[in-house]
């Protein structure tokens, strides 16, 4: 997007980064932040400084073209630092889900510490990032992590009792894992068959799994004490933050340029390129991939009246709802990836003893883009290739200090035992981050939805209203999985 490389000065000595250095330390940069807080940019900056390259970790951003809907970095604004994974599949591919992006992304960051350079990570996608990081997410998350020869509509073939009632699914957990059995609200259906899934994929019980990974992970960290070594390397974590009203303005201007820059032009290829297919009498998962980009859909009722010859003040009127849902959307993703951070990232780097290695940098200001997060990005990196002792996270600014201690708070707060109940699904939660994460689902906003269209609840009555957010690159399923998994 170029709005802060402007600002960009050169600075003075870029060390380079020697060989040796990364034989002996692998070390790996890490780039979480919201989309418009600058992340792309701060990636090239380290790249360019410490010969580095450039790892997409955006789901949105893998896609083939579309540069603006995606928020791509131009050609020159990569200034000639390779970039992986960026814009390597076709619009009608589904998103690559975690494990593939995992796999992937660890055999290009081998490739390119083997040509002596340093990967830089940069997120969008968090559960990409957390999934590449935090080793275990992924067997949490997903049945049959090693016997995983059948998938879930084969498990559920073999095995029916997978497809009954919670309460026969939980008795037959109890039987075969009483352990996790204890574990799970007895109405929570999927948990309970997902355990059961583990047992019959890989004939071991989830529980065992689980504790063996604690317990790997434990003398992993005993053996390894605080050398921040972790499977990937020596880890440099950077978090972009900005504060929520500034970025929303910087957010809404964003929308306003996409759209002098040829937005709806975009949206009407993949709106043809959807008209197609669905022609050629395809079906379409329009729950996820492209389907899902913030541009597309809130455009789509505009897109389609144009076909229908809608012109005049009525079609303007269409293109300006278009503009304002997109904005609306684009600043609940944003919001919707910093929960993400407290909710999950947080506690996964607490977990791996990693914390201190998370460093904010406060993004707000763009006047002062150069000083919060260019400058003190590179020094930070600097300092951890030189190998010098690095400041604690919270000293880099007030805004670090600040927003950190309150995140983490926040992080620990949700693992506070609660009890509950969501009167719309019916669904008890058994801790705060569980009700956080199921009233912000897709599900329960759906069936909010539905309640309110059989006008069942007056609007105010929804839980939380506020805190529902859209969840735009993620397929669906993994919304409920990856936030409320053990
Ligand atoms: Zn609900």
């Amino acid at each position: 997007m170029g709005l802060f490389s402007r600002f960009a000065p050169r600075l003075g000595l870029t060390p380079s980064l020697s060989r040796a250095t990364v034989r002996r330390m692998r070390p790996i940069i890490v780039i979480y932040g919201s989309t418009g807080t600058g992340k792309s940019d701060l990636a090239v900056e380290l790249a360019t400084r410490y010969n580095g390259e450039i790892i997409n970790a955006d789901a949105m951003q893998m896609y083939k073209g579309l540069p603006i809907i995606t928020n791509k970095l131009t050609a020159q604004e990569q200034r000639g630092i390779p970039h992986h994974l960026l814009g390597s599949i076709d619009l009608g591919e589904e998103p690559w889900v975690v494990t593939q992006f995992k796999r992937e992304a660890a055999r290009i960051i081998s490739e390119i510490r083997s040509r002596g350079k340093l990967p830089i990570l940069v997120g969008g996608t968090s559960y990409y990032l957390d999934g590449l990081l935090f080793e275990g997410r992924v067997v949490d998350d997903q049945p049959a992590p090693e016997g995983g020869a059948l998938n879930r509509d084969e498990l559920a073939a073999k095995y029916p009792i997978l497809t009954e009632s919670p309460e026969a699914m939980l008795a037959k957990l109890r039987e075969v894992d009483p352990v996790m059995a204890d574990k799970w609200h007895p109405n929570d259906a999927r948990k309970i068959r997902t355990s059961l899934e583990i047992y019959f994929g890989t004939g071991r019980r989830a529980s065992d799994i689980y504790a063996e990974q604690r317990s790997k992970k434990e003398s992993k960290w005993a053996s390894q004490k605080h050398t921040h070594s972790h499977g990937l390397g020596e880890v440099l974590l950077f978090w972009l933050y900005a504060r929520r009203e500034a970025l929303n303005e910087r957010l809404d201007k964003r929308v306003d340029r996409m759209m002098q820059n040829g937005l709806l032009g975009e949206t009407a290829e993949v709106y043809d390129y959807l008209q197609q297919r669905l022609a050629a009498g395809e079906t379409v998962d329009r729950s996820k991939g492209i389907w899902q980009s913030i541009g597309f859909r809130q455009f789509e009722p505009y897109l389609a009246a144009a076909k229908n010859g809608v012109a005049g003040p009525e079609l303007d009127k269409l293109r300006q709802a278009g503009t304002e849902d997109t904005k609306t959307a684009t600043r609940q993703y944003a919001k919707y990836q910093v929960r993400w951070m407290t909710m999950k990232t947080i506690s996964s780097l607490q977990e791996e003893k990693l914390l201190d290695r998370l460093y904010l940098l406060d993004s707000t200001a763009i006047e002062r883009w150069n000083t919060e997060v260019l400058e003190k990005g590179v020094e930070l990196t600097r300092k951890f290739l030189a190998n010098e002792p690095l400041p604690p996270p919270a000293e880099v600014s007030e805004t670090a200090r600040e927003v950190l201690a309150e995140t983490i708070e926040r992080s620990n707060r949700q693992e506070t035992p609660c009890r509950k109940t969501c009167d719309v699904c019916q669904k008890t939660l058994l801790t705060e981050g569980l009700w956080q994460a199921h009233i912000t689902s897709r599900k329960h906003q759906k069936a909010v939805r539905g309640a309110r269209k059989r006008q069942l609840i007056p609007a105010h009555a929804v839980p939380s209203r506020d805190l529902i957010a859209v969840t735009p690159d993620m397929p669906r399923e993994e919304v409920t999985t990856a936030i409320d998994s053990p």
